[in-house]
């Protein structure tokens, strides 16, 4: 917002950064420049530089830097609105109603910069556990996935986290608001325990929440990250900001269940695929696919709990919109142990043949009846009366009727909805 960044620039015109700094830090003159000890890191030797030229802070001992407002928000532990109050009202500019609203969106600044230092402490501590490197190994992720991922590795420790970053400024109220601590009776301890870390990005690349899984026994298995300011699981797909340029050059993502599936298929070159977290299918993840393709297949876990999740998710994703097919795969394998145990030309050859809607639920074992009337009130959720139309063709050709049949209770299963009635599970 243009008007927004001028009264930025105004409030950096009128205070001076060495002056602003100066009321936290002993600065002494070193050339152009002013130098003093790092209030972000601890240090015996000053690496802090504030340049009154640029107006800007850098330090050379942990790589902290910024202006005037990434200070203050930094020193203060303050959000971008609140740095944004103070600066105006000490250079006296007044702020119109439109730019404090502008300026929220600034508030998760310090959650996205305080999760990338989090990601980076869990990725360097990865090396330092056997056991946690040896379980990724042993899943065949390879050092350059890893990477790609940032996975990483929470000790275990009730606080190695919140030390880290209390050394790095963050007070545990954030470390608490970014759903990275959590308040005991005792007092407050890391969230992230003895679990490989999955940092999860948005599509910016900010990292915006964790999910971590259990080595051991431990329940739970997965665990995620609370919603916080930055995070809403029903709008975010774990990989898709590395999966969406495959995704928009296939035309087609790969929907799957879990974070290791994603990672799997691309470690096998399936580089369009992307899962929700720890959540169903959500109108919102479909808006989002339709961003990107036209097309979702659906690859889901063939246990029964997997059909049940991709029923779900086939007519959330027809609703949006999009083109859905599903992938079944044999056997009690899911992506994950599938692409390992089978390799990439066989899940090629999977891919090759995607289900329909229709052959998909009948496949599925149970009273046909019963079965039909889901498909139908599936396929009832395309805006696409086309294809709509086919499948409904498809059914009738599938059951042995005749297709007046199927459009009939088509009409029927329509106007129960109007009704407020949920026919599907009625036989
Ligand atoms: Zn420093």
């Amino acid at each position: 917002m243009p008007s927004h960044d001028s009264t930025l620039e105004e409030i950096k015109d009128r205070i001076d950064i060495v002056d602003l700094i100066s009321d936290y830090v002993q600065l002494k003159k070193a050339g152009q420049n002013w130098k003093g000890l790092c209030p972000f890191h601890a240090e015996k030797t000053p690496s802090f530089t504030v340049s009154p030229a640029k107006q800007i802070f850098h330090c050379f001992g942990c790589g902290s830097g910024g202006d005037i407002f990434t200070f203050l928000v930094r020193s203060e532990n303050l959000s971008f609105p609140e740095a944004l109050k103070i600066l105006a009202k000490r250079a006296g500019v007044t702020l119109k109603t439109s730019q404090k609203e502008a300026a929220e969106t600034g508030e998760k600044e310090p959650l996205f910069n305080m999760n990338k230092d989090a990601a980076w402490f869990f990725q360097q501590n990865l090396s330092k556990n056997s056991q946690a490197a040896g379980y990724l190994k042993g899943r065949g992720i390879s050092d350059e996935v890893q990477k790609q991922f940032v996975l990483g590795y929470a000790l275990n420790s009730w606080n190695a986290l919140l030390n880290f970053l209390a050394r790095k400024g963050y007070k545990p109220d954030m470390v608490k608001k970014a759903g990275l601590a959590v308040q005991g009776s005792k007092g407050v301890y890391d969230t992230f325990r003895d679990r490989i870390m999955f940092p999860i990005y948005d599509l910016k690349g900010d990292v915006i929440a964790f999910g971590g899984r259990a080595i051991d026994n431990t329940e739970p298995k997965y665990l995620n990250s609370p919603e916080t300011p930055v995070f809403n699981k029903r709008r975010v797909l774990y990989g898709l900001n590395l999966a969406k340029d495959s995704v928009k050059d296939a035309g087609q993502v790969l929907l799957m269940e879990g974070y290791l599936d994603v990672i799997t298929a691309h470690t096998f070159g399936f580089t369009n695929a992307v899962a929700p977290l720890g959540t169903a299918c959500t109108q919102e993840h479909g808006k989002l696919i339709k961003r990107f393709a036209e097309e979702a297949i659906i690859v889901f876990d063939s246990d029964e709990a997997g059909n049940k999740a991709a029923k779900n998710a086939a007519g959330i994703l027809l609703e949006s919109g999009l083109h859905v097919k599903v992938l079944s795969i044999p056997g009690k394998d899911d992506p994950d142990s599938f692409l390992r145990k089978k390799g990439k030309e066989a899940f090629q050859a999977l891919l090759a043949r995607p289900l329909s809607i229709i052959e998909f639920f009948m496949l599925q074992k149970g009273d046909k009846r019963i079965i039909a009337r889901e498909a139908i009130e599936t396929i009832s959720r395309t805006p696409d009366k086309i294809l709509q139309g086919t499948y409904m063709k498809m059914l009738s050709e599938k059951l042995n009727v005749e297709e007046r049949y199927v459009r009939e209770e088509y009409q029927r299963i329509k106007k129960q909805h109007r009704a407020g009635h949920n026919s599907s599970v009625l036989p």
